[in-house]
């Protein structure tokens, strides 16, 4: 079986406990099977990534004790791969440009029968609004504006996976499409094995992704698909915060004709209180427990990661 693996921080702040968790858990795991650890970095946020946040990542992972293999790549020098799938997606009339502030989205998503706007793994619901103006117009490439979003149409999405064979209706149909992947680990609830999922339910928990944000031209999960897929890897080992987004991923690898890699969703590390660590936690910065004489076993420890 071959195993590659990677590890995706983003440069926009110091490298906490819970991504030396990650970090240490994806590289042990290929280690154990004699597989390959890569690093990317996620850099797609211009504004918030710092070269000083990437040199102190290469940093804190050497001193970790983490080897990874070469290339390490980068998502700001893969912006040419990106614009190319989404060239793709838009000729199958699969993308819709979305000119919705926060605020309209907030309201249309709120209207009064529809009660408060359902949260989903990549924020509100969108309620649809610019599906009908900002389609396929004859227009190739689609535009690139930077003052509009792009986003996937998952009903055309959902018709596509079913062939045009029968159609949808609201909820689906019982020939709604069926996508799978292997997880690993575990979500949040421990699901785990084969994972299930129909398009209709995507459509009504996710809805219309944004597959290229306003001024940034892709997307995390149009990012991490293509990165994915780019570097070889056959098992995402991640934080169990990202289980509900592998949806959208899967679905995404589906249109794009990409493999779907097994995925791994490892647990959270939290703090005393329970709380999961975030970037600005720089009390839990790796730095600063290497800055008071902590050793990497000592983070092992800490992150129950025990060695032998
Ligand atoms: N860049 C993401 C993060 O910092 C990780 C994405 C992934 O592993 O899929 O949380
Ligand atoms: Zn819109």
């Amino acid at each position: 079986m071959t195993f590659t693996t990677r590890f995706a921080p983003s440069p926009t702040g110091p490298l906490h406990l819970g991504h030396a968790y990650s970090a240490m858990l994806a590289h042990d795991m290929a280690r154990a099977v004699g597989g390959t650890f890569l690093l990317r970095i996620e850099d797609i946020d211009r504004a918030r990534s710092k070269p000083e946040w990437e040199a102190q990542i290469y940093d804190d992972l050497r001193w970790l004790g983490l080897t990874w293999s070469e290339p390490v790549i980068r998502q700001s020098d893969r912006l040419a791969v990106y614009a190319d799938a989404l060239d793709r997606l838009w000729d199958q009339h699969l993308l819709f440009a979305c000119t919705c502030n926060r605020r309209d989205i907030v309201e249309a998503a709120s209207a009064p029968q529809e009660g408060a706007p359902l949260i989903g793994p990549d924020g509100i619901v969108y309620p649809g609004t610019c599906r009908n103006t900002g389609g396929w117009t004859g227009q190739t490439p689609p535009p690139r504006p930077t003052d509009m979003a792009l986003r996937l149409d998952v009903w055309r999405a959902q018709e596509v996976a079913n062939g045009f064979t029968a159609p949808i209706g609201q909820n689906g149909t019982a020939y709604d499409k069926i996508a799978h992947f292997t997880e690993t680990g575990a979500g949040p609830d421990g699901q785990t094995g084969d994972i299930a999922f129909s398009y209709a339910e995507v459509i009504e928990t996710i809805g219309a992704v944004v597959l290229a944000r306003r001024d940034m031209g892709t997307s995390y999960h149009l990012s991490v698909v293509l990165d994915d897929a780019a570097q070889g890897i056959t098992d995402v080992v991640r934080g169990a915060d990202l289980f509900e987004a592998t949806r959208i991923h899967v679905l995404l690898q589906g249109l794009l004709g990409l493999r779907t890699p097994r995925y791994h969703h490892h647990r959270l590390i939290r703090d005393e209180t329970g709380k999961r660590l975030a970037k600005r936690d720089d009390a839990r910065a790796l730095s600063k427990f290497r800055a008071e004489g902590a050793t990497p076993d000592d983070i092992r420890r800490k992150v129950g990661l025990d060695h032998g």
